[in-house]
C-alpha cells in the first residue's frame, strides 16, 4: 500500500498536501533520494542516508535528524507500507515561507516527506533474460554546474528525458566539452579494450550509489577500472555501455545515435557484473 510521511503525519499518498509558499513547490528548493527495497529490506540504506546529508549541506538546509533518526523513519514506512518490493523517496525541501522572496527566510523548518510506493519489477533476479539494452542518443549537457546535489530540481532531467523518447529512444548520453558526464538519471560506463571506465567524481556528475557498488563488484571480480574521463568518439569504439542507478541496477546499452554497440547485446562484462549484482542484492 503506497504511503506517505509528512512533517510527522502518516498519510495516503493522494492526502498528502503542501502549502504553496513551501519553497519546494515555489523554487525547487529542496533535495531528495530513492532508496529500492528487496523483499522488505532498504538497500544501501546507510549510503543514501550520507548522500542525504551532502546534499542538505550543499544548499545549506540544516540537516533536520541525524543518520540513526533517518533511517529508523525509512525503516518504519517501508514496515508500514507492507510492501515487499518498493521504491522509498524521501524529499527534504526548505520549508515553507511567509513571502515568495528568494533570500532564504530565517526560522522555518524544512518540510520532510517520505513516500513508498510499490515496484513489484525491482525483483529482478539472476541471470534475468528479459534485460533488453537501451537505445540512447547523445545531447548536449546543458545543466547546471552542481550534478553532484541531488536537488529536486529536475527540470533539465525533464527535458532531457522528454526529447530523447520523442526521438523514440530511451534517454540520453550527455556530453560536455567533448566529454561523457551522465545519462539524465544515471551513471554511464564503458568497456573499452577490456577495461571498465567511467568518469571521475565532479561537481558535473551524481555520486552514484549505483556507480560505488558497481565499481567494487568489478574490483572484486578482478575487471580492470579506471575513473576517467570519457571521450564521446570513445562511446563509438566501446565494446559495451552501460549506465547505473538505483531504480535499474546495472543496464545494458544496445545502440548509440542509432550504432550498435557491440553486437548491440547484453555484453559479457555486462553479464558478468549484473550477476554479481544480483548475488550481492540477495545477501543483504
Ligand atoms: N545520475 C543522475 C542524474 C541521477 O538522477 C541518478 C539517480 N536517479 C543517478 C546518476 C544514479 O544514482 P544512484 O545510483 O544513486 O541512484
Amino acid at each position: 500500500m503506497a504511503i506517505a510521511y509528512l512533517n510527522g503525519t502518516w498519510q495516503a499518498i493522494e492526502d498528502a498536501k503542501i502549502p504553496i509558499l513551501d519553497r519546494g513547490f515555489m523554487f525547487g528548493d529542496g533535495v531528495y533520494e530513492v532508496i529500492p527495497v528487496y523483499d522488505g529490506k532498504a538497500f544501501l540504506l546507510a549510503e543514501h542516508i550520507q548522500r542525504l546529508s551532502l546534499s542538505l549541506a550543499e544548499i545549506k538546509i540544516i540537516n533536520p535528524m541525524d543518520d540513526a533518526q533517518w533511517a529508523e523513519l525509512v525503516l518504519r514506512a517501508v514496515e508500514k507500507s507492507m510492501e515487499t518490493n518498493a521504491i522509498v523517496y524521501i524529499q527534504v525541501t526548505r520549508g515553507v515561507a511567509t513571502k515568495r522572496e528568494h533570500v532564504w527566510p530565517e526560522g522555518i523548518s524544512p518540510t520532510i516527506l517520505i513516500t513508498v510506493t510499490a515496484a513489484p519489477g525491482l525483483a529482478r533476479v539472476y541471470a534475468d533474460t528479459t534485460v533488453k539494452p537501451y537505445t540512447m542518443i547523445t545531447m548536449e549537457d546543458f545543466r547546471w554546474q552542481r550534478g553532484h546535489i541531488k536537488t529536486t530540481s529536475l527540470l533539465a532531467a525533464g527535458l532531457i528525458k522528454n526529447a530523447a523518447t520523442a526521438q523514440g529512444v530511451d534517454d540520453a548520453i550527455l556530453i560536455r566539452a567533448g566529454l561523457v558526464t551522465e545519462s539524465s538519471s544515471s551513471n554511464v560506463f564503458i568497456v573499452i579494450n577490456g577495461v571498465f571506465v567511467t568518469p571521475p567524481k565532479s561537481c558535473l556528475i551524481l555520486h552514484g550509489i549505483t556507480r560505488d557498488l558497481v565499481l567494487m563488484l568489478a574490483h572484486k571480480s578482478d575487471i580492470a577500472v579506471e575513473e576517467r574521463d570519457i571521450e564521446e568518439a570513445e562511446l563509438y569504439a566501446a565494446s559495451e555501455v552501460m549506465v547505473t542507478s538505483s531504480g535499474r541496477e546495472l543496464w545494458p546499452v544496445g545502440f548509440i545515435n542509432e550504432r550498435a554497440v557491440g553486437d548491440g547485446m547484453c555484453g559479457p562484462v555486462w553479464k558478468m557484473l549484473d550477476a554479481s549484482f544480483q548475488v550481492y542484492k540477495e545477501a543483504q
